[in-house]
């Protein structure tokens, strides 16, 4: 009754742009959730990819509480100590050159586009580029993330996006080389697409696109948003491919649940690209998010985040695939570390995903037919064993 009372008040004022799962969530801890009803739910979405340390993590809110009570905001017209320190570990992190923080995944496309267009213009001497982006690609939902986006049900109502956008089918080298022009300024993609379906990028693909950028002179932009952090048993997940990318975007688990964002780039990108008055952001990196952001990275180092996702993936990837060799409705697995899909076959997606709900466990979708399993990366082999049955509960007829 509670729930239902507290749902229509929420859709009173809350703009409906979502259909949201029939549940109000109070509190987290560990790699659960509790509903105002006091229902337990055990964390397989993580806020989106973005809880990385799940809930209540001992280190993080301290960091967070200490800032507050020293300094919010001070605008990016001063130094802080904070980003210097964020923007320190996130370059040793990435092994980059220079980082620019934005207030949200998108923000860090549109960022990372306007370098490449920048790079491009210094290069020409003149404007009007094209970018090449990936079938089945999800960037963000801003006019120029959206333009990148390789969703005609997000881009279509928004028509005319950003011009100069080819799309090609991701790990198919020969499609991503035919759009290749002398106005082609850069090369996105993810580097596991995430909302498409959980694709990894096959290696020789990768490797192809990092030579067809080199020859070019072409910007290669790795969107590392949703894969990134860890969650591939790397800090991102390029660098389990030995491929390094001009530009990378990061955000998601960069801050662990405060809104944070960063486009990290080369040195060759940033001598040539953007400079004073080509790029601002009011909040971007203030020292509130900052502090949660070298808290991250402090406690990924501390705690050995990175070791433990490469230790529990066999178990995971274990686990999943006998599910999938003992239930018809499982079509394949895919994925990369801590970031999995089932492909669901013979029903909707969504009918597993809120049977799992009920059954006290939170997993997404991912595509038109993907279980998209995305959980905090500080997950044990228990948690996988309950998710594991709870998972063939909703799957049951
Ligand atoms: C979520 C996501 C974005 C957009 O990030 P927001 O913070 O929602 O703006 C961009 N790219 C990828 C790969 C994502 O998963």
């Amino acid at each position: 009754m509670k729930t239902t009372e507290l749902m229509e008040t929420s859709e009173e004022y809350i703009l409906h742009t979502y259909n949201r799962f029939p549940i109000v969530l109070e509190k987290g801890d560990g790699v659960y959730l509790y509903d105002v009803e006091g229902k337990q739910y055990l964390d397989f979405a993580a806020g989106i990819a973005v809880c990385a340390l799940g809930y209540n993590y001992p280190g993080y809110a301290d960091a967070l509480k200490e800032q507050i009570d020293r300094l919010m905001h001070v605008s990016n017209l001063y130094y802080n100590l904070p980003m210097m320190e964020a923007g320190k570990k996130v370059i040793a992190a990435s092994g980059m050159d220079k980082v620019f923080f934005t207030n949200s995944g998108t923000e860090a496309i549109e960022g990372a586009i306007k370098a490449a267009r920048k790079y491009a213009f210094q290069r020409d001497g003149h404007a009007g580029h094209e970018i090449i982006a990936m079938e089945h690609s999800f960037h963000g939902r801003s006019i120029g993330a959206l333009s990148v986006t390789g969703n005609a049900h997000y881009r279509e109502p928004f028509e005319p996006l950003m011009g100069g956008v080819k799309f090609a089918v991701y790990n198919n080298l020969d499609s991503v080389r035919k759009l290749i022009t002398d106005k082609t300024c850069a090369i996105i993609l993810e580097t596991v697409q995430g909302e498409g379906g959980i694709y990894p990028a096959d290696p020789e693909f990768l490797e192809g696109v990092r030579e067809l950028c080199d020859d070019h002179d072409i910007v290669m932009i790795l969107d590392e948003i949703q894969c990134g952090m860890g969650r591939t048993g790397h800090y991102f997940a390029w660098q389990g491919y030995g491929v390094r990318p001009d530009i990378m975007t990061s955000a998601k688990a960069l801050g662990c649940g405060v809104p944070v964002g960063a486009f990290v780039m080369n040195e060759k990108v940033a001598e040539a690209s953007l400079k004073p008055g080509d790029h601002g952001t009011t909040y971007g990196g203030n020292p509130f998010v900052c502090a949660a952001v070298s808290r991250v990275f402090e406690l990924f180092e501390e705690h050995e985040i990175i070791e433990h996702v490469r230790e529990i993936t066999p178990y995971l990837e274990e686990k999943l695939d006998q599910l999938a060799a003992e239930y018809d409705c499982i079509a394949a697995r895919r994925g990369k570390g801590l970031m999995q899909g089932l492909v669901i076959s013979g029903r909707p997606v969504g009918e597993v995903v809120n049977r799992a709900l009920e059954n006290g466990l939170l997993v997404i979708s991912a595509g038109s037919d993907v279980l998209r399993l995305v959980p905090p990366l500080v997950i044990t082999r228990e948690h996988v064993d309950e998710m594991i049955e709870k998972l063939k509960k909703s799957l049951s007829a």
